[in-house]
């Protein structure tokens, strides 16, 4: 029986050039593509350098020994997992131990018998496809807990956690922070008017808007139904009423195009609040929403489409 595996990129490593030709041709045969190191030092360069997701690799190998290697790959942040298979003519039990004890994932001697080799090979392919797929769901769920999935900004747990994290980077280096909390105005009238399908449009809208018109180091997020937070990193007060302004007048350039070509203009109230230096207290996040808040609730009374302190 023939053992199949998707093709990979996989490394061997041996100083002796017979079992890596041996290998190399085996491999090929079944879809693989082969790179060789001949010690372990030259294979750990070439980990680094392509993207090798199983490694073959001999126990006894000058400069750094398989062990070592694989010590090193375990301990290393490297970006995806490495399967690695330690093939020794070591045989005893105790070298067995000592070697899956030692972060290999397989442990095969020498002479090794082609099939089993294959197979073995292909264990590896399925456990990588596992840890792949499992990398995947929790790159997704994550995306997913701290994006909101109607604009694909930071949901509001988010962007809290980064006005925490802005908060005290900002007291460390002794740098000012600002909040501008933006609220779309009569926003239920355009729901009531043309429905919650272009109500949910002008949000993307408007959330695209922001992050067109932020600096890269900004944070923008969703705060509420149609309220969002951005975070002006760095920025004192006057900065930072200036930054809101422009992001208020940019709101009020573009109308969202509906299907029938019509415009439909939107404008946002912005309330801002600092902290550090510039602005009064530095450290408390609650303290600050609720400055902003306030001021957003100023603008509202205000008469709307405007920008309060
Ligand atoms: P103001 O100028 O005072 O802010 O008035 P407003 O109408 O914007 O404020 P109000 O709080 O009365 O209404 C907000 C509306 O936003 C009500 C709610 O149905 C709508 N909304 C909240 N989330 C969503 C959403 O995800 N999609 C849509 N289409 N509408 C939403
Ligand atoms: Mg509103
Ligand atoms: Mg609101």
């Amino acid at each position: 029986m023939t053992a199949t595996s998707t093709a990979m990129q996989i490394a061997i490593a041996d100083d002796d050039a017979m079992t890596r030709r041996l290998l190399r041709a085996l491999l090929t045969a079944a879809g693989h593509e082969v790179l060789e190191a001949g010690d372990g030092e030259a294979a750990w360069a070439l980990l680094q350098r392509e993207g090798v997701s199983l490694l073959i690799t001999d126990w006894q190998m000058p400069r750094l020994d398989g062990p070592g290697l694989i010590r090193r790959i375990r301990t290393a942040d490297l970006p995806g997992y490495i399967y690695t298979i330690l093939l020794t003519s070591r045989d005893s039990k105790t070298d067995t131990v000592a070697g899956l004890e030692g972060g290999a994932d397989d442990y095969l001697t020498k002479p090794f018998h082609a099939e089993e080799l294959r197979a073995r090979v292909a264990i590896g392919a399925r456990i990588l496809a596992l840890e792949a797929s499992l990398r995947e769901a929790r790159d997704g769920y994550a995306y997913q807990a701290s994006h909101d999935p109607l604009t694909g900004l930071l949901n509001r747990l988010a962007i809290t956690t980064h006005v925490r994290a802005e908060l005290a980077r900002a007291s460390r280096g002794g740098h000012p922070l600002s909040l501008a909390l933006l609220d779309i105005d009569h926003f239920k009238q355009v729901n009531d008017t043309h429905g919650h399908l272009v109500g949910d449009q002008a949000l993307c809208h408007v959330a695209q808007t922001l992050t067109g018109a932020v600096r890269p180091y900004d944070w923008v997020g969703r705060w509420g139904g149609e309220e969002f937070l951005v975070i002006l990193a760095g920025t004192g007060l006057d900065d930072a009423l200036a930054a809101a302004e422009r992001l208020r007048a940019e709101i009020e350039a573009r109308p969202l195009r509906l299907a029938d070509g019509a415009a439909l203009s939107l404008t946002v109230s912005v309330g801002v609040a600092c902290a550090g230096p510039a602005g009064e207290q530095p450290g408390d996040p609650v303290r600050l929403f609720q400055r902003a808040d306030a001021a957003l609730y100023e603008a509202k009374r205000m008469g709307r489409n405007r920008v309060c302190r």
